[in-house]
């Protein structure tokens, strides 16, 4: 079956792996939707997007970002609401900060008409994958990565971009311990650490393994320079309640990536009327706060876990509990209302949400 919608033309699977799929038990990442969307950047132009079935890709051993890693990506998700309609959550923010990554490794950018209307289209022609378990979405993986066929170091000159999705449940079942790292460093000041480059998580598998051997589950980043300040955890931003005070370090610098729950969390936390400070958070303020009780929450943000309740954190030999998560006010209060957005459930005053 072919039908072309406009500029993206569409080959259906003949078909379809969903009833393969376990919904009440779906591991996350391991389970990919019927159809994806490629499109290929050569001599200076974008060909036609198309949609295909999910396969695998074809690939010359010289494919230059499997030896120079230029390669970005975006994490975002898509919900049903109780009526059936699929519902994008900021689906244009990660648009945007999909090119900004692409224009930090020199990578063509991807035009609005193949990401915006082909994410669309895709996610139409997908919709029985959006799983509707509390927990669960659609997770969309769009990437760009350099397909030159040349051993040389230099930016590509053609490229190949793909949307595919995954029907997910929860990220983290559980409260993560997490522990701050003062030797190793995800991003320094200059490098690429605000680009969503796939380079950098490959950098952080050697350090976040030595924390999983010592039983924490994630690290709290620190500045590069000093280990003096606290910039993210794992692949999350991350926001501490000390005093009341919801807390959390800004990103006035390269080293942090912007995170749209990040800025979702601010701007709601904002209405609600709790006291927010984004500005530099110190080792020293998070654990003399952990010594003195007045810490009384601490999550990381991120699409793929939305918010990733912390149950303890380990600093320099000790590890310090955390108060139980049903304790935790605000940011179950925030939780609550975010989740409530992206399931329709709640009136989006910000027009976050996409219907399609
Ligand atoms: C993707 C990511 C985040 C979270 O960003 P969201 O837009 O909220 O998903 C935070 N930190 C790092 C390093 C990331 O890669």
């Amino acid at each position: 079956m072919q039908a072309t919608t406009d500029h993206i033309k569409i080959t259906k699977t003949k078909e379809s792996k969903i009833h393969e799929v376990d919904f009440e038990n779906i591991p996350f990442g391991r389970v990919f939707s019927d159809h994806m969307l490629v499109a290929h950047y050569s001599n200076g132009s974008w060909g036609t997007a198309e949609i295909m079935p999910f396969q695998s890709l074809k690939m010359h051993p010289a494919m230059s970002v499997l030896h120079y890693g230029q390669s970005v990506f975006e994490g975002l998700k898509a919900y049903k609401s109780k009526e059936g309609t699929p519902l994008l959550f900021r689906a244009k923010d990660n648009f945007a900060r999909f090119n900004e990554s692409a224009e930090r490794m020199c990578m063509a950018q991807v035009p609005e008409d193949i990401f915006m209307d082909g994410l669309k289209e895709l996610i139409k022609l997908d919709q029985d994958w959006i799983p509707t378990k509390t927990g669960s979405s659609l997770y969309i993986r769009p990437f760009l990565f350099a397909t030159d066929e040349y051993v040389g170091i230099k930016p590509s000159d053609d490229f190949t971009f793909i949307i595919f999705t995954c029907p997910v449940g929860f990220y983290y079942p559980e409260p993560i311990s997490v522990k701050i790292e003062e030797h190793f460093s995800r991003a320094a000041s200059g490098g690429v650490g605000a680009a969503k480059a796939a380079g950098n998580y490959a950098a952080s598998l050697f350090p976040n393994q030595r924390a999983t051997e010592e039983g924490f589950r994630q690290l709290i980043w620190t500045d590069a320079k000093e280990h003096k300040y606290i910039e993210e955890s794992g692949t999350m931003n991350i926001f501490f309640v000390i005093d009341g005070k919801l807390i959390t370090p800004d990103t006035n610098r390269d080293t942090i990536l912007k995170g749209v729950t990040r800025r979702s969390v601010l701007t709601l936390a904002k209405e609600m009327g709790y006291l927010v400070e984004e500005r530099p958070v110190e080792v020293a303020e998070v654990v003399d706060a952990l010594k003195e009780g007045s810490l009384s929450e601490a999550f990381g943000a991120g699409t793929a876990a939305t918010i990733a309740q912390i149950s303890e954190i380990g600093f320099r030999g000790n590890r310090f509990e955390l108060p139980d998560v049903e304790s935790r006010e605000i940011s179950n209060k925030i939780l609550d209302k975010l989740n409530g957005i992206r399931l329709g459930t709640v009136k989006d005053e910000h027009g976050w949400v996409v219907r399609l």
